[in-house]
């Protein structure tokens, strides 16, 4: 992974800034973006001191606060020409699964012949269970250097492969260790308890118990989950599991996300808008009830479009929809062994536009700043503003316009990490 910066304070000068300051500066949440929300300058400079933006704009407006760091930085001090290309936020992946073992093949090669996937959570719970701490360290390790290899330099990460108190809180560490790596992209953990049913339990009812009553006070213990999730589908928790579940994390301080209407119309969007959860994901079967209904509540659509390529759905999540009827939408990879493979957003841009009819606009701010709200993230990343993290993502393109039109190509120059 190229680095845009070799000191931690410097100046980016002649790029293309694509701040989307109109959308932070915005205090409630906003579905609809139009081109001028991007905020972008040409012939912008970036100014950063110590691992923070301190200034952004034109290169006069960054002048002052370029003389002043390069005064303190003295030796330490880089100016970087962009050469024109565009200077994105650090991308936010909304959704991952990114800490697990093994690989799922068989599953994939079932769903190429048009078969059934043998293999399911159940096979990775099993091999994520052996790992110890280091090995899952190392795991997600590798994984978060492909996601930062494609420009994402924070993502949220599930847990929910290992299905056990012990285990679980395993896997929250490891997030923990992994998120106080600065080679890594930030972490924001996710207590995923109710993802499957463990191999020793043959009834959901009997493990949304186990989960409330055993996993759920250990985790929470920790103080590293800052959300907790539920896979609320057809056959797998049901709506009254996952709120029973999801109530229980809410009372011990965690924010709520849920896996939503992914599969089937389940009641999920309804049921995240009950209890008022940040984000509602997947979303391929919402209706226009349960649009309306997010976006009275206020959550956030996170949306998965990989996942719906790879599994080929029947169905695109309804993004048109969605942002017509007032609720934001955000986009992400999904990355998971089983049913999304993929760990670049550029990636899931271009299925956002290709498939979704999403905006260039609409995209860029749905793997930064909607993605940074949906995460507790505001005014720290997902914008190019003074007092926000110095994360970045420095493209070879420099229209804006390009963000999700190349495909199966990595046209990340660089990347930065900030503090
Ligand atoms: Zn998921």
């Amino acid at each position: 992974v190229r680095q845009l910066a070799r000191t931690p304070s410097y100046a980016v000068i002649n790029a293309t800034l694509v701040t989307l300051a109109p959308l932070a500066r915005r205090t409630t949440a906003f579905a609809r973006v139009a081109d001028e929300d991007l905020g972008v300058v040409r012939g912008g400079a970036l100014i950063v001191e110590r691992g923070r933006i301190v200034a952004s704009g034109s290169r006069a407006q960054c002048e002052a606060a370029r003389c002043a760091v390069a005064a303190r930085a003295g030796e330490q001090f880089e100016e970087i020409d962009a050469g024109g290309r565009a200077l994105l936020p650090g991308l936010i992946d909304a959704h991952t699964h990114a800490l697990f073992a093994g690989d799922r093949i068989a599953d994939f090669e079932a769903l190429a012949a048009g078969e059934t996937p043998p293999l399911g959570i159940r096979y990775t719970v099993e091999q994520t269970r052996k790992c110890d701490l280091d090995g899952l360290i190392a795991l997600g390790a590798r994984h978060l250097q492909l996601l930062l290899a494609h420009g994402t330099t924070t993502a949220e990460i599930k847990s929910g492969y290992a299905l056990t108190a012990d285990g679980e809180a395993l896997m929250l560490r490891a997030m923990a260790g992994l998120d106080a790596r600065e080679d890594l992209p930030h972490v924001v953990a996710t207590f995923c308890g109710a993802h499957g049913l463990p191999p020793e339990f043959h009834d959901y009812d009997a493990f949304a118990d186990e989960l409330c009553n055993r996993i759920l006070p250990r985790v929470a213990d920790l103080h590293i989950a800052k959300f907790a999730d539920a896979f609320c589908e057809t056959n797998y928790f049901t709506p009254a599991q996952s709120r029973r579940f999801l109530q229980a994390c809410a009372k011990r301080g965690m924010r709520l996300r849920l896996h939503a209407d992914e599969l089937s119309a389940s009641g999920g969007a309804a049921l995240a808008a009950e209890l008022r959860c940040a984000s509602a994901d997947h979303l391929n079967f919402i209706g226009e009830d349960g649009a309306r209904r997010l976006a009275a509540a206020g959550t956030i659509a996170v949306l998965c479009p990989a996942t719906t390529e790879y599994l080929d759905l029947e169905r695109w999540a309804p993004a048109r929809m969605l942002i017509d009827g007032g609720v934001p939408v955000a986009l992400a990879t999904d990355f998971n062994p089983g049913t999304s493979p993929c760990c670049s957003l550029q990636t899931v841009a271009h299925l956002a536009r290709r498939r979704l009819g999403m905006s260039a606009a609409e995209t860029i701010a749905g793997v930064t700043i909607q993605a940074a709200r949906s995460l507790g993230l505001d005014g720290e990343a997902g914008a190019l503003l003074p007092g926000y993290r110095a994360d970045l993502a420095l493209f070879e393109f420099s229209d804006p316009r390009l963000f999700g039109y190349y495909f199966g190509t990595n046209v990340l120059q660089s990347v930065a990490l900030g503090q």
